[in-house]
C-alpha cells in the first residue's frame, strides 16, 4: 500500500541523509517536499499540516547527536514524527472481561467486515485456544448471513443458528444468551453494512451496542478509499464508541492516506491490517514497523539509537569543547575509539549505513575493529602526561610504548599521525556550521 509513499520519502530523505551540514532553508525545503509527497498519498490535510510542522520544530531545535550527520538525524525526526502519527505503541485487542467477551464488528457494506470477523475468530480460536461464537446481524441480506456461516465451517469456528424474522437486536441478545449458555470464550457481532453512511445504519449499529455491551467494537474500512476511510471513521465514532479500526486490503494499491490519517482524526488506534483475501490475511498493527516500511530507513533510526544509547553526552560535549579550542588529545582519541567500538565497530557502524558497501571494502584493513583495538592499545601503553603531551613522545618513549601494547614502533606512529590529522582538521572545522561532536572529525574522516 505505501510503495508510491515509501519512494517518494526515501527519495527525499536519501538526499538529506549524507549531508554533513543542513541548514535552516535545507529543512524547509525538505519539508515541502514531504507535504506534497503526504497530500499526494492523501494524508488529510490537517494531519500533513501538522507532521511537517513537527518535524521541522524538531529539526530545527535538534541538537545533533555524536557520531550521525544531521541528516541522518532528520531521518530520525521524520521516522519518530510517523510513528507518533501512528499511534506510537501498537494497540492489541483486549479480552479482559467475563466472558462470553462482545465484539461488535461495525462498517460499511464491501469494507471486508465479514471478512474480518472471519479471520479474527480464526486466529482467537487457533492462537490463543478461545472458544468463538460468530453471529451475522444482517437481517436484510440473507446472503451476508450465509457468508459467515460458511467462512465458520471453513475456519473451525461455530455461527449462530439463523432464524428468520428476527431484528438485529434480538440476534443479538440470542447469540450472547447462546455464548454464555455454551461456554465460549468470545462472541462477535457481525453488524449490517450499507453502501453509504445512514441514519437507519447508524441508529441501528447504537441500539445493539446498547444491547450487547461489547467490549470492543471494532470499525472495519477499506485503505483503498483512502480519505473516505477516514470520514466513515468520523461518522461511526460520533455514534457508538469505536475502540478501534480495522483497515482492510492493505494489500491493495492504496496510497496510505487512510492509515496516517486514522489516529490523528479520529483519535482511535488502528489494530489491525487485513492483507489479503485469504482467512490468515491478518496481521497486527505496528506503528514503528509501518514507518520503517514507508520510510525503508531502519538501518540509519537504529543507527542513530544507538548512539544515542551508547554515547556519553557529557563526555561528549566536553570533547567537543576541547576539540573545538584545538586541544584534542590521545586521551579523548581513545575515547572516540571506545565509543566506535562501542557502536558495533567500523563494521557495525559501515553496515547499518546503506550504500557504503565499496568503502567498508576499502577500510577493511585500515580501519577494522581488529585496528581500532590495536590504537587503542597503544594509547593504553602511554602515560597519562604523555598521552596530554604527545608531541613529547621521543623515539625511547615509543619503544616503550610499542612494547607495552605488543607491537612495533611504527604502530604508534600511525596512531601519532592519525592524532595529527584529526587535531588539525578538527581546529580547521570550529567555525560557524561545522559538524560538531566528538565523532565529527571521523565521520569526516570517512565521508560519513
Ligand atoms: P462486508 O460487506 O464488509 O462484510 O465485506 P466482505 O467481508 O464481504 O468483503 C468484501 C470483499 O473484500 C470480499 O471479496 C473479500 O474477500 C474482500 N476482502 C476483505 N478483506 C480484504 C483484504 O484485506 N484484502 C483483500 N485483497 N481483499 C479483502
Amino acid at each position: 500500500m505505501f510503495e508510491g509513499l515509501s519512494t517518494r520519502l526515501s527519495g527525499i530523505l536519501d538526499r538529506l541523509k549524507g549531508r554533513g551540514a543542513l541548514s535552516e532553508a535545507d529543512v524547509q525545503e525538505a519539508m515541502r517536499e514531504v507535504r506534497r509527497a503526504l497530500l499526494e498519498a492523501d494524508v488529510a490535510l490537517e494531519v500533513v499540516r501538522s507532521f511537517t510542522d513537527k518535524v521541522r520544530d524538531r529539526a530545527i531545535g535538534a541538537e545533533v547527536i555524536k557520531s550521525v550527520t544531521p541528516g541522518q538525524m532528520v531521518v530520525k525526526i521524520v521516522h519518530d514524527t510517523l510513528v507518533e502519527t501512528l499511534g506510537t505503541d501498537g494497540v492489541a485487542l483486549d479480552f479482559q472481561a467475563v466472558p462470553p467477551v462482545p465484539i461488535l464488528m461495525v462498517g460499511l457494506q464491501g469494507s471486508g467486515k465479514t471478512t474480518t470477523t472471519a479471520k479474527i475468530a480464526k486466529r482467537l480460536f487457533e492462537k490463543q485456544k478461545k472458544k468463538v461464537l460468530m453471529a451475522s446481524l444482517d437481517t436484510r441480506r440473507p446472503a451476508a448471513m450465509e457468508q459467515l456461516a460458511v467462512l465458520g465451517k471453513q475456519v473451525g469456528v461455530d455461527t449462530l443458528p439463523i432464524v428468520a424474522g428476527q431484528s438485529a437486536v434480538q440476534i443479538a441478545r440470542r447469540a450472547v444468551e447462546a455464548a454464555r449458555l455454551g461456554g465460549y470464550d468470545v462472541v462477535m457481532l457481525d453488524t449490517a453494512g450499507r453502501t453509504h453512511v445512514d441514519e437507519a445504519l447508524m441508529a441501528e449499529v447504537a441500539e445493539v451496542e446498547r444491547a450487547a455491551k461489547p467490549h470492543e467494537v471494532l470499525l472495519v474500512v477499506d485503505s483503498l478509499t483512502g480519505q473516505d476511510a477516514v470520514n466513515v471513521a468520523r461518522s461511526f465514532t460520533g455514534r457508538v464508541n469505536v475502540t478501534g479500526v480495522v483497515l482492510t486490503r492493505v494489500d491493495g494499491d492504496g496510497r496510505g492516506g487512510a492509515a496516517l490519517s486514522m489516529r490523528a482524526v479520529t483519535g482511535k488506534p488502528i489494530k489491525l491490517l487485513g492483507t489479503s483475501e485469504k482467512m490468515d490475511g491478518l496481521e497486527d498493527f505496528h506503528p514503528s514497523r509501518i514507518a520503517n516500511r514507508i520510510l525503508g530507513m531502519g538501518d540509519i533510526v537504529s543507527l542513530v539509537e544507538k548512539a544515542a544509547e551508547s554515547i556519553d553526552a557529557e563526555k561528549g560535549m566536553a570533547i567537543a569543547k576541547r576539540m573545538q579550542s584545538g586541544q584534542f588529545n590521545l586521551e579523548d582519541l581513545k575515547d572516540q575509539l571506545d565509543q566506535m567500538l562501542n557502536i558495533g565497530g567500523m563494521q557495525g557502524l559501515m553496515g547499518m549505513l546503506p550504500g557504503v558497501k565499496n568503502m567498508q571494502k576499502q577500510l577493511a584493513g585500515a580501519m577494522d575493529d581488529k585496528a581500532i583495538k590495536r590504537q587503542r592499545a597503544v594509547i593504553q601503553a602511554m602515560t597519562p602526561w604523555e598521552r596530554r603531551n604527545p608531541k613529547e613522545i621521543d623515539g625511547k618513549r615509543r619503544r616503550r610504548i610499542a612494547k607495552g601494547a605488543g607491537t612495533g614502533p611504527e604502530e604508534v606512529n600511525k596512531v601519532l599521525k592519525m592524532h595529527r590529522g584529526m587535531a588539525d582538521m578538527m581546529k580547521a572545522m570550529g567555525g560557524p556550521g561545522a559538524k560538531r561532536g566528538p565523532m565529527a572529525g571521523l565521520a569526516n574522516m570517512f565521508g560519513l
